[in-house]
């Protein structure tokens, strides 16, 4: 990659090494087998919109804190900015510019009318309590209220945020407007416009994909194991879906550790556990385990369903699971996806398997635009047959083309989104 393409901060993080680094070797991949020239790349690698603002957050002792936020927006080529908000301690600028990026390939693969955004704020949730979580959320919403919107940029949780997060986001907007307006966020409370079978959509996209792809290797779910490493909304749906397809998820985990069952875990106990308690940890119907020694455990699926670079040079080659299934967003880096490939591993990228998630966002948009609300099954039915026909075209586009999954998904999602800027024309 020559980095005269690229902007200041992206051309660093590009010599470097993180999820953006990652994200702009992934793009310079795709423009190379596309044939694209040098313009058309430095479009594509830029953010169309970065916004960094202060959160001035009044504590409950009294006492003043002044946060950072982000929101930026990467491509609106194919319609409105869409992507989640992350509270986190490690949120910084260039993990949301690399998460804007890749949202805007997840929505082109999908074909969902969408570009991508990601937004975040540098906190750890664990240390505020509901009330200055609540004005914090208010307070940034309102700092980027003029960038968002149904038609123009669309928020929704991601780690560290959840559907009480975008209620209070879609109040703030709301009330800035003057009227109620369903469609600023999704990933809401059903109570206020949410869509049946958004909470529970990204995991049980990652789980339609898993088994399509333990099918393709020739595993059927009964008799095969597998391991999770995270617990939240994306990793807990996950291994819930995966126990009742059959498959015995033998180890979990989240970032305070993990637990270890021979035959399978009780999911919905350990969920009831994880309520309890905030952890996985201390789950009686399993034995403690080793949290660095889940991804090298010897099942048939891995799914990483935490955070990005879990994946990485110096573990890749302990990986012995046929098939890797990306929960998380950037979870493997790309020296790690070249060990995994040499090893035979099938390693289906996050653009693919995690994108249930915004395939509902996108059908609970729909549905609060038009205030018409569809039935469980309808959603389910519609998610199932999306994520199955993306899983469809990246096989053939990897067959075709002799390229990996996540190749052959980030070349069909950046020449979707070049296509669209180019039919578009560039103005003035
Ligand atoms: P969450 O905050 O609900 O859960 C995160 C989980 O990961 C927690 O159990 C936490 O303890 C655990 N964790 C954190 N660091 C860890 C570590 N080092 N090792 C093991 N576990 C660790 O977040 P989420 O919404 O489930 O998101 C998880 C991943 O999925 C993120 O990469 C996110 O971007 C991605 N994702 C989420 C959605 C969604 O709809 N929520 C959609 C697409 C992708």
């Amino acid at each position: 990659m020559t980095t005269d393409v690229l902007a200041p901060a992206a051309a660093e993080a590009a010599e470097g090494t993180g999820p953006l680094a990652d994200a702009q070797a992934q793009l310079s991949a795709a423009v190379a087998a596309l044939g694209y020239e040098t313009g058309l790349h430095r479009l594509l690698a830029r953010p169309r919109r970065e916004m960094t603002v202060s959160i001035p957050l009044r504590r409950d002792d009294g006492s003043v804190e002044v946060l950072t936020g982000h929101r930026v927006q990467h491509n609106f080529s194919r319609g409105p900015a869409k992507g989640g908000l992350r509270y986190s301690p490690a949120v910084d600028l260039d993990e949301v510019r690399a998460l804007a990026m890749w949202m805007t390939w997840k929505c082109a693969l999908l074909d969902v009318p969408y570009g991508g955004a990601k937004g975040g704020i540098t906190i750890d949730p664990r240390n505020y309590s509901r009330g200055e979580l609540e004005r914090v959320t208010r307070r940034y919403t309102s700092e980027i209220l003029p960038i968002i919107g149904p038609e123009r940029d669309i928020p929704a949780p991601d780690i560290g945020t959840d559907e009480q997060t975008m209620a209070w986001m879609m109040d703030t907007y709301s009330v800035s407007v003057g009227y109620t307006v369903p469609g600023v966020v999704t990933g809401k409370p059903v109570s206020v416009g949410g869509s049946l079978g958004r909470s529970s959509a990204t995991s049980q996209g990652v789980v339609h994909i898993a088994l399509a792809a333990l099918a393709h290797r020739g595993i059927a779910p009964a008799g095969a194991t597998a391991a999770v490493q995270g617990f939240g909304k994306v990793g807990a749906g996950a291994a819930q879906f995966l126990a009742e397809a059959g498959v015995e998820v033998v180890a979990v985990s989240d970032q305070y550790g993990a637990v270890h069952r021979t035959g399978g875990l009780d999911v919905t106990a350990l969920q009831r556990h994880v309520a309890a308690t905030g952890s996985v940890v201390g789950f009686g119907g399993a034995d403690p385990f080793p949290a660095e020694r889940l991804l090298g455990l010897d099942v048939h699926l891995l799914v990483p369903a935490a955070v990005e670079g879990v994946l990485h040079a110096g573990n890749a080659a302990e990986v012995t699971a046929e098939v890797v299934v990306e929960g998380a967003n950037g979870p493997t880096t790309g020296a790690a996806d070249e060990i995994l490939a040499a090893n035979g591993v099938l390693v289906v990228p996050d653009i693919l398997a995690n994108a249930g998630g915004v395939i509902v966002s996108y059908f609970e948009w729909v549905q609060s635009n038009q205030a018409y609300w569809w039935s469980a099954a309808e959603v389910d039915a519609r998610l199932e047959a999306r994520m199955l026909a993306a899983w469809e075209k990246v096989l053939a586009v990897a067959a075709e083309r002799g390229l990996s999954l996540r190749e052959a998904a980030t070349v069909t999602a950046v020449q979707r989104v070049a296509d669209a800027h180019l039919t578009r024309g560039l103005y003035p």
